[in-house]
């Protein structure tokens, strides 16, 4: 009987590892990545008649039970029921993570026998010009943060005169409250090479990066494997799927450094430089790696690409709203019930997302606000909550969608601590270069630290601050740390007001 037991690290970190151990002197065991229901993990599966049954949350203690519950099919405090047929499953339209929790994430054959390769096979016909037609096509826009359509960086770098170019993909995952990218690499990493080897095909490049930081242990690890296996199955080297192109790649480790995660600094580090950020022009896409023509996307851009040659790039346009087109792999944290991985098409409101899929606060008090998009996004308060899950519409609730992580506050959160906190991490990950962002960030500090001790003339500096950081900062860092100040400022006076003492 095959039993599937997570090996992604937030499974791992609640005790999947000796689960696996307890239930493997009885069974074939297959480790997968995770379905993304955070709250049921370690989520053992086991396959009945075709269909996958879950337990959770199975600790060590419960592997004994668990695993005489499946022998003898009996019934069990744990079991969930088919996964599939969960609430949390079946609201989903996975395209990119259709296979992550499903599969074992390092067989070539399990891949192909779940949709896999389908795309580059298409994209080995049609071309570079088609190629990249199609993802233009898909109305991809960059998942990392920035919202850059895709298929106009790739033209860009198609057109770009060189005799080398390179394929970059930033798995820097650093904002708080964001891990999708760790967990499709570590649940389907050979998506993520699939959506590379295109990429190469489309741009003219042959060889790829994927820059991933070094709290990132278990994703290097398999993204490692998974490209030996490419390699070994012909995915990748000088003739891909017995094709006239070559791609290879290989995987570059990052010491962690937030700003690491903005592209030119990435190209920096890479390089073996600082990781500091590069002014622009000239952009990534005419001058990047090594002064070449660089494509530089995020991992959830790239393992976006396979589903979009696979099945055309209008079937992907089909879903989502206005310029927010496809699917998008929301990541709910914070004070949260159930909080995980849900893709979704774009279109869905704040409040269906956390009140409804993320179940409310963990702590069952209101919700007071989230944050949207990382460390640097808006706190949007819980009246804004109607807005659509969508790049332009975030904006016009000064949100960002950033990489679609999502952080949940109850009512007793002290928004004066968080924009402190907010300040305190730009003071900390800046790079330096620019004085708005350098001293800015520790004049924020102080400044906030004035209004904690009741001084509220600090108030009004605050908000110049903000303003000259925000238009004055040469990257995101600096530019954006004003927007969780600003939100927490602008929509929770009452939390800077009339301070004598600090809240607890
Ligand atoms: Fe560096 Fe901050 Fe300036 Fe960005 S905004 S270039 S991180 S100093």
């Amino acid at each position: 009987m095959r039993v599937w037991v997570p090996l992604d690290a937030a499974a791992r970190a609640l005790g999947a590892d000796a689960v696996a151990e307890a239930l493997g002197r009885e069974f074939t065991v297959t480790r997968n990545g995770t379905r993304g229901m955070v709250w049921l993990e370690p989520l053992v599966e086991v396959e009945r008649d075709g269909v996958r049954h879950g337990y959770g949350p199975v600790g060590p203690e419960d592997a004994a039970s668990v695993a005489e519950a499946i022998r003898s099919g009996g019934d069990h405090p744990l079991a969930l029921g088919p996964v599939e047929e969960l609430p949390w499953m079946k609201a989903q339209t996975r395209l990119t993570f259709a296979r992550v929790g499903v599969i074992d994430p390092l067989s070539v054959e399990e891949y192909q026998a779940h949709g896999g390769l389908e795309g580059l096979r298409r994209a080995i016909g049609m071309g570079s010009e088609h190629i990249v037609a199609e993802v233009v096509e898909s109305g991809l826009r960059g998942r990392g943060g920035a919202g850059f359509p895709t298929g106009i960086k790739w033209k860009t770098v198609a057109a770009a005169p060189a005799e080398r170019k390179y394929i970059v993909c930033n798995a820097d995952e650093g904002d708080s409250g964001s891990f999708a990218d760790r967990m499709l690499m570590e649940g389907d990493p050979l998506v993520l090479i699939e959506g590379m080897a295109i990429a190469g095909i489309a741009v003219g490049a042959v060889q790829g990066y994927v820059y991933i930081r070094s709290e990132y242990p278990d994703a290097i690890r398999l993204m490692e494997a998974a490209i030996g296996k490419a390699r070994q199955a012909g995915i990748l080297g000088q003739s891909v799927l017995g094709s006239a192109h070559a791609y290879d790649m290989e995987v570059r480790v990052g010491a962690g450094a937030y700003v690491c995660g903005e592209e030119t600094s990435l190209l920096n580090s890479l390089e073996g430089k600082r990781g500091v950020v590069r002014a622009k022009p000239p952009i990534p896409a005419l001058e990047g790696f090594l002064g070449r023509p660089t494509v530089v996307n995020n991992v959830i851009s790239l393992a976006s690409v396979p589903w979009i040659l696979a099945h055309g790039g209008a079937e992907y346009a089909k879903l989502g709203i206005g310029r927010s087109k496809g699917t998008i792999p929301i990541q709910i944290a914070g004070n949260v019930r159930h909080g995980g991985l849900f893709e979704a098409a774009f279109g869905m409101s704040l409040r269906q997302i956390v009140e409804e899929i993320g179940g409310g606060t963990a702590s069952g008090r209101p919700v007071k606000a989230a944050q949207v998009g990382g460390p640097l996004g808006s706190y949007i308060p819980h009246w804004n909550f109607d807005v659509p899950f969508g790049y332009e519409e975030l904006a016009t609730k000064e949100g960002l969608l950033g990489h679609a992580g999502i952080t949940v506050f109850d009512d007793s959160a002290d928004m004066l601590k968080l924009a402190r906190f907010a300040m305190e991490f730009c003071a900390v990950e800046s790079c330096g270069k620019c004085t708005p962002c350098r001293i800015g960030s520790v004049r924020g500090v102080e400044t906030i630290d004035r209004i904690a001790q009741g001084d509220e003339t600090g108030i009004p500096i605050l908000t110049d601050l903000c303003n000259t950081m925000k238009w004055g900062s040469l990257c995101a860092l600096g530019g954006f740390a004003p927007f969780p100040v600003m939100s927490a400022l602008t929509h929770f006076p009452d939390d800077f007001r009339g301070r004598s003492e600090p809240r607890k």
